[in-house]
C-alpha cells in the first residue's frame, strides 16, 4: 500500500514549491488540490493521465475515500494544499482519519504565504531590537479561536503579527489591535495574493488601513501584517558587526 503525501503548494507562484513537491507532483497518479487557493498552474507539472480532484467541492469523508482507494491500489496520491500544510491546513483531521485506516502519510514542507508576503515586500519580521517574535494568528470566523488567544491579548506584546483569514473583518481587527495596546500609528501591510501576478500590497497604519483595504476591494486571500518591523526604525544585528566576535569570526579591535 502506498502512503499519502501532504504537499505544501506554496503561496501561488508556481516556482515557489520545493523540489520534493515538484517531483511528487510530476509522478502523482492522483492529486487532490485545494482549488479555492492553490494556483492551478501547479497542475501543469502533473502527468497527462493524472486524476485531479478539487477539494473545494468535497467533504472530509470524500477526500479520505479518494485517498484510501488510491493508497490501496498502490497509486501515488498527493494532497496539495496552499502555503505550508502546517498553518491552517486542516491536516490533523485528515491524518487522524488515515491513521484509523492504517494508511501512512508523509508531509512535504511548503512556503507559507506569510513567508511569500515577506519576500514580496523584502522585509524581515525580526528586526533587531524592534521585534524578535512573530505571532501567527487569525480572528474567529465560523471556526472559533480559544479565549486565551484573543487578538487583544496578543496585541499587548506589540510584536510582529501575521494575521490570516481575517481581512474581511479588517475594521474589527484594527480596532481590537488598538484596544489591545498597539498605537494607532503602528504600520500595517495588507498583502493580497502574495507572489501571484495580481498581487497587491496596501500600506497604512492601524488607523487608516481598513479604509484603504476597502477602497482596493480586498475581501479574501490576504494577510494582515502588523508591527513596527514595517516602520522606519531599525538596528544593525550583532552577527555581521565587524567589532563583534563569535564562533566563526573574530571581531576587529
Ligand atoms: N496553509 C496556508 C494558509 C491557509 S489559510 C499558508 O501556509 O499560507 C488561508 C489563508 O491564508 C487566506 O485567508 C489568507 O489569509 C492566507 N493566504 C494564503 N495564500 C495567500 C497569498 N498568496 N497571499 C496572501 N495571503 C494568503
Amino acid at each position: 500500500m502506498e502512503k499519502i503525501y501532504f504537499v505544501g503548494a506554496g503561496p501561488g507562484d508556481k516556482e515557489l514549491i520545493t523540489l520534493k513537491a515538484y517531483k511528487l507532483l510530476s509522478k502523482a497518479d492522483i492529486v487532490i488540490y485545494a482549488g479555492s487557493l492553490v494556483n492551478p498552474e501547479l497542475l501543469e507539472y502533473c502527468k497527462d493521465d493524472c486524476i485531479i480532484y478539487d477539494s473545494a467541492k468535497m467533504n472530509l469523508e470524500e477526500i479520505i475515500e479518494v485517498m484510501e482507494n488510491g493508497a490501496k491500489n498502490d497509486k501515488l496520491v498527493v494532497r496539495l494544499q496552499t502555503g505550508d500544510i502546517s498553518i491552517y491546513g486542516s491536516i490533523r483531521e485528515q491524518g487522524e482519519e488515515l491513521k484509523k485506516l492504517g494508511i501512512e502519510y508523509e508531509s512535504i514542507a511548503g512556503v507559507s504565504s506569510f513567508l511569500g508576503a515577506a519576500a514580496s515586500m523584502g522585509i524581515e519580521y525580526t528586526v533587531p531590537e524592534i521585534s524578535q517574535s512573530l505571532i501567527i494568528t487569525r480572528i474567529e470566523g465560523r471556526t472559533p479561536v480559544p479565549e486565551k488567544e484573543k487578538l487583544e491579548l496578543f496585541a499587548s506584546h506589540q510584536t510582529s503579527m501575521a494575521i490570516f483569514l481575517s481581512v474581511q473583518n479588517i475594521d474589527k481587527v484594527s480596532k481590537r489591535l488598538i484596544e489591545g495596546g498597539y498605537k494607532s500609528e503602528t504600520p500595517v501591510a495588507v498583502v493580497y495574493k502574495a507572489s501571484w501576478p495580481d498581487e497587491k500590497i496596501v500600506l497604512g497604519n492601524l488607523d487608516n488601513i481598513a479604509k484603504k483595504v476597502k477602497e482596493e476591494g480586498i475581501k479574501k486571500t490576504a494577510l494582515i501584517l502588523v508591527g513596527d518591523f514595517l516602520g522606519d526604525e531599525y538596528n544593525y544585528s550583532k552577527l555581521y558587526d565587524k567589532f563583534f566576535t563569535h564562533e566563526y569570526r573574530k571581531g576587529v579591535k
